[in-house]
């Protein structure tokens, strides 16, 4: 983990370690398994249940099962999640700054994201992907960051040696990028 003010670098699994220590000092028991239901009990508490059949009632609860990135139903995103097609630049952008950047264009459009990442590389090529009209006011703004801009559709990504290498358009053009950020659809895990 980056940016994390006093654990830059800490491998996840430590922080969340570190966390339980805390929280026990505190009297915290956890409880591991999977909730499948929170209901109310009719008196103003909860009963919540587990998928192994157990069940702990709660005068409170603090729904904290964090998102799901939806990310686009491109092949090869999915694989390179988080290794090198990156969500967050202010997750992994110093890491990987001054690299060939690839940005995958969001649908509805905005050229955000393509500008944010300037400040990590000079070498940023946005690819329009499914957009098929960019205002005129993004063109200039993009022309004005020094952002390259392909449009086409994207159809995969070239892998070598476990690195991604390249974006493919689905006319068979390769453009060599080593980094492809893409904005993802935060949905809430809620099993809905
Ligand atoms: C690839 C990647 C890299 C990132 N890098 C960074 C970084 O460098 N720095 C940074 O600050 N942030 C980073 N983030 C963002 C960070 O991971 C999130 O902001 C953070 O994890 C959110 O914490 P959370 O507790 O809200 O949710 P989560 O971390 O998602 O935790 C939710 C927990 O709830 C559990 N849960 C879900 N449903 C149930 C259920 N029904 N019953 C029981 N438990 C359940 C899950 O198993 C999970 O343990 C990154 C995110 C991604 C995807």
């Amino acid at each position: 983990m980056q940016g994390y003010l006093s654990r830059d670098g800490m491998p996840p699994a430590e922080f969340l370690a570190e966390g339980r220590r805390e929280l026990a000092r505190y009297g915290v028991r956890v409880v591991r398994g999977a909730v499948t239901e929170v209901l109310p009990d009719g008196r103003g508490e909860f009963g919540v249940r587990l998928s192994d059949g157990r069940a702990v009632d709660a005068r409170r609860v603090v729904v904290a099962t964090g998102l799901v990135d939806e990310a686009p139903a491109v092949p090869g995103v999915a694989e390179r999640w988080g290794r090198d097609v990156l969500h967050c630049p202010y997750c992994h952008g110093w890491e990987v700054r001054d690299r060939p950047f690839g940005v995958l264009a969001p649908e509805p459009f905005t050229s955000h994201q393509a500008l944010l990442v300037t400040q990590w590389s000079m070498d940023v090529t946005l690819f329009l992907h499914t957009v098929r009209e960019v205002p005129d006011v993004e063109w200039e703004r993009l022309a004005a960051a020094g952002v390259s801009v392909v449009e086409g559709e994207v159809a995969g990504l070239e892998v070598t040696d476990d690195r991604l290498t390249g974006v493919r358009l689905a006319d068979g053009r390769v453009f060599p990028r080593s980094v492809l950020f893409v904005a993802a659809r935060p949905v809430p895990r809620d099993g809905c």
